[in-house]
């Protein structure tokens, strides 16, 4: 999601921002729209992106309806702000006759008023859900996508199979203001793993208080790792370790931005010495570790070639753009 408020001056940045998201696999960006003149600037921005937008309203139907116009992609609803229901009924028209696609957000800190003091929060979630899929059925709009968020993982998880057992609607499913980098991704991954090993949900966001880039690395390394989404590197490396004679982090940090904009299924190892390497770089595409002074290239287990370490990364991009 793209974090500061939509202003002209911004549009280079955000074309940038949006290629190199594309770039690294993401399939959605959603903007928050606060007023008329980022309703405007998204409309633009939309017209050009590489990747689907969608549009994220609260509290003035208006704006959903000239996103909608502009020929954003998507735009998500909060039924705890959006107001009265003959304005979702205009918002779902509009969607229906531009071939626009809605996600109702329901947020545990932004229910419905009538739902709030209900102690039991995932249940008042589910209500919210379960009200709104209402209002969508009787319209007959199923392009609709439905979320149930917490900064909770167990409320999460709770209302998300709750609701999930009750519709047909697809989920997106993630925590929201889950945190920074480290424990937002740990809170993200236990909720939309306990959910997708259960068949749940079909689009997601991992939510950090840190870059879109961390967003996007996360959640597909969730769908890597419960082989539902195969493109992309598997990145076999070491911890901090005695034994070590290659500087694994740095390298890593050197690499980064190469290996993820890699959208092709590879095992790629980055490895401290050879107590392991050479075993685990035979299971990667290709890998490399430290030996003496010189890091040394593996490729299916054999050795390809050493190079000096200032030629490390350099020699690893060249050997990996080589696969065929
Ligand atoms: Fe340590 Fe070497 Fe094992 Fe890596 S392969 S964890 S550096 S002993």
């Amino acid at each position: 999601m793209w974090k500061s408020p939509l202003r002209a001056d911004a549009l280079g940045p955000v074309s940038a921002a949006l290629e190199n998201l594309a770039a690294q696999g993401c399939d959605l960006v959603r903007f928050a729209v606060p007023d008329g003149e980022s309703a405007e600037l998204l409309g633009r921005i939309a017209a050009a992106s590489p990747v689907a937008l969608a549009a994220d309203i609260h509290f003035d139907y208006r704006l959903a309806l000239r996103c909608i116009e502009l020929k954003v992609a998507k735009v998500r609803i909060n039924p705890g702000t959006i107001g009265e229901e003959w304005k979702v009924r205009e918002i779902v028209k509009a969607a229906r006759d531009a071939g626009a696609c809605l996600r109702v957000g329901i947020n545990a800190g932004s229910l419905p008023a009538a739902l709030r003091e209900n102690p039991d929060v995932a249940s008042a979630m589910v209500t919210a859900a379960e009200n709104e899929a209402e209002i969508l059925e009787r319209f007959d709009f199923r392009d609709a996508v439905f979320s149930l968020k917490s900064s909770d993982v167990s409320e999460t998880v709770s209302a998300t199979r709750s609701f999930a057992s009750r519709t047909l609607f697809p989920l997106h499913l993630g925590v929201t203001e889950a945190g920074p980098l480290i424990p937002g991704i740990v809170k993200s991954t236990l909720a939309i793993a306990d959910l997708l090993r259960e068949g749940i949900g079909d689009t997601l966001r991992v939510s950090l208080s840190d870059s879109a880039e961390a967003e996007v690395q996360a959640g597909l390394a969730i769908l890597r790792c419960l082989d539902l989404r195969g493109e992309g590197v598997n990145l076999v490396s070491c911890p901090r370790c005695g034994r070590t004679s290659f500087d694994v982090q740095g390298f890593l940090e050197e690499v980064s931005d190469f290996i993820h904009t890699l959208r092709r299924p590879l095992t790629l190892a980055v490895m401290g010495c050879v107590v392991n390497g050479p075993g685990e770089a035979k299971k990667a595409d290709i890998g490399i570790t430290g030996a003496g002074k010189m890091a040394i290239l593996f490729k299916g287990g054999e050795i390809l070639r050493s190079v000096p370490f200032e030629q490390a990364a350099a020699a690893f991009r060249e050997e990996v753009e080589k696969l065929p």
